[in-house]
């Protein structure tokens, strides 16, 4: 067995890593991006929806609203607001992520995503330029955190550089527990 002691905390998207979270109940595990991530740090999986009381399968959601502080609405029924809930744990949760040296999360998710997520107004697109609503609270309390996507490490070269910034990270930051 690994021992994790001595290697950086990334927190990571739990679906990426095979976790039976997503809103559809299918599995979609980047087993080649986990296993790289599994060799140098120890790895702490997040699923907001599933941490706020949502069940799986559950209903699809979607941003909705101002641009600027979007609603999170049911994509098949606008009456479904869990907009309380998830700024809620977007309050709290990264509070209890003091420890990590890195973010990796799942691209296209209106809580995860980390660019073009779209909000919706009646039905329109209005804005294709949000992030997911906990992506956003990650970067809003971390700005200096090196936050990542699924799509951004396909390559070997992409994994190493972004392990270089955890380290680098984790060896700038002040000192502080998990
Ligand atoms: S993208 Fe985020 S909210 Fe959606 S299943 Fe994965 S971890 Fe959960």
């Amino acid at each position: 067995m690994d021992d994790d002691t001595h290697k950086p905390k990334i927190a990571i998207s739990g679906c990426i890593i095979g976790q039976q979270v997503r809103y559809d109940g299918a599995l979609k595990h980047f087993a080649d991006i986990h296993q790289f991530l599994l060799q140098h740090a120890e790895l702490i999986p997040v699923c907001p929806e599933v941490e706020i009381g949502l069940s799986v399968p559950r209903p699809a959601v979607q941003l909705t609203g101002s641009p600027q502080r979007p609603a999170m609405t049911g994509r098949d029924n606008p009456a479904l607001d869990i907009s309380p809930q998830m700024y809620a744990f977007c309050k709290h949760k990264p509070l209890l992520l003091s420890g990590i040296c890195g973010y990796v999360f799942k691209s296209k998710s209106p809580s995860c995503g980390i660019r073009n997520i779209p909000v919706f107004d009646h039905g329109e697109i209005i804005s294709t330029n949000n992030r997911g609503l906990f992506a956003q609270a990650m970067f809003d309390h971390y700005p200096e955190l090196p936050i990542i996507d699924e799509t951004l490490l396909t390559t070997d070269p992409q994994r190493h550089q972004f392990l270089q910034q955890v380290l680098n990270y984790c060896h700038n930051r002040p000192t502080t527990s998990a």
